[in-house]
């Protein structure tokens, strides 16, 4: 993976303040064993400033704790905030690694267009990943399945209650060691059909990695807990037709013939697990087709025996089976029937690339320690 770089080596020099009293590693090891999702922190996080007059500046590694924000800050007011999500592997030698961050890099650069924030250059996106393993290296769990989840977002720290793009922007990174995103390991889940509700709608902002979006889907989600599923899917706001994603994941077919189906759509979010799925799939002589999806396909395509397997993907939960459909007038699937084979095969494939249990002829994985 080369990425060009975009700064000045000097820029690119961190300021460290170590935390005088991080978590005792014993403490720290018990939660290792067993990490809850998302919910404990590293000892550090990463700051880097950014001002219409300055650029981007100050980047610092400083011990993590409460940020002092002014209370008319812009987020606070329209949400202008983007964010994204990936991990740090450990491999059996223990070296740490990340997969695909250009990737992350770049879409965040993409989010922050559309969301009219400064785009950060991705040797800093890097840099800053490589600053905190640095520092929180040992946070990075060893067990199989386990991870460093990595959340790197940024926000209008501007306080100004006026409508436009904030001229102080701040960029984060946070990090919190991670077990399995859905209980019960790769058991296959339900997922609900919101009707009521739209993620995102035309022009809008489906394909940036922001708050909003999920701000969007909560009522959604929460009525799908209410009905016993895990995530709630989602279909196009125009004609309420087409198969877009679930609230944080994308979605995938799979049919008899082989054929691995994924929605295309401008309101989605663009998954890199997706990609590098669908890239797997190609690769191992699967057709791949990034086409509108109608829920009627789905739907009919179960019922005739065409479709086969369906799986949800995405960095937080990889390749999750999904096993039932519901929604307020059917339910196809059955959720005791075991994981498809493909999805399994294809989740074992990249999670063998991501832990370094098989070579990586792709070149995705991206050296974090040393
Ligand atoms: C982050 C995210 C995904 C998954 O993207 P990955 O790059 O695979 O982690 C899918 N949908 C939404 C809405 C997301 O925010």
């Amino acid at each position: 993976m080369t990425i060009p770089l975009q700064m000045a080596p000097k820029d690119l020099v961190f300021q460290v303040s170590h935390n005088d009293s991080p978590m005792p590693a014993a403490e720290r090891d018990a939660i290792l064993a067993d990490p809850p999702f998302g919910s404990v922190f590293t000892d550090h996080m990463v700051d880097i400033c950014w001002s219409e007059k300055g650029g981007w500046h100050r980047p610092r590694v400083q011990p993590y704790g409460p940020i002092a924000m002014d209370p008319a800050a812009a987020v606070l007011h329209y949400g202008q905030e983007i964010f994204e999500g990936l991990k740090a592997y450990r491999h059996a030698d223990g070296s740490i690694w990340s997969f695909r961050p250009d990737q992350n890099a770049l879409r965040m650069q993409r989010s922050a267009k559309r969301m009219a924030l400064p785009e950060l250059p991705a040797d800093y996106f890097l840099e800053s990943l490589k600053q905190l393993i640095a520092v929180d290296g040992a946070w990075v769990p060893s067990a199989p399945e386990m991870s460093l989840y990595i959340r790197p977002y940024m926000y209008a720290k501007e306080a100004f209650l006026g409508v436009r793009a904030a001229k102080k922007v701040a960029f984060y990174i946070i990090a919190a060691p991670a077990g399995p995103y859905f209980s019960g390991g790769v058991k296959p889940v339900s997922i609900w059909l919101s009707t009521d509700y739209s993620r995102a709608g035309k022009g809008g902002t489906g394909q940036a990695k922001t708050g909003g979006n999920y701000a969007a889907s909560l009522v959604a989600q929460a009525e799908a807990a209410e009905h016993g599923c895990a995530q709630v899917l989602f279909l196009d706001s125009v004609e309420g037709k087409y198969l877009e994603e679930l609230g944080g994941m994308n979605i995938v077919l799979v049919y008899k013939d082989g054929r691995v189906v994924t929605p295309q759509s401008d309101t989605i979010l663009q998954g890199i697990t997706r990609d590098s799925i669908l890239q797997l799939a190609e690769d191992a002589g699967h057709t791949v087709e990034r086409r509108p999806v109608t829920l009627e396909e789905w739907r009919d395509g179960v019922e005739s025996g065409d479709i086969v397997e369906a799986f949800a993907c995405g960095t937080a939960a990889v390749v999750t089976p999904i096993g039932q459909l519901k929604s307020k007038d059917f339910t196809i699937g059955d959720l005791d029937q075991p994981a498809g084979p493909l999805t399994l095969a294809l989740r074992e494939k990249l999670t063998d690339i991501q832990y370094g249990r098989q070579p990586d002829p792709y070149g995705w994985m991206f050296r974090l320690d040393g």
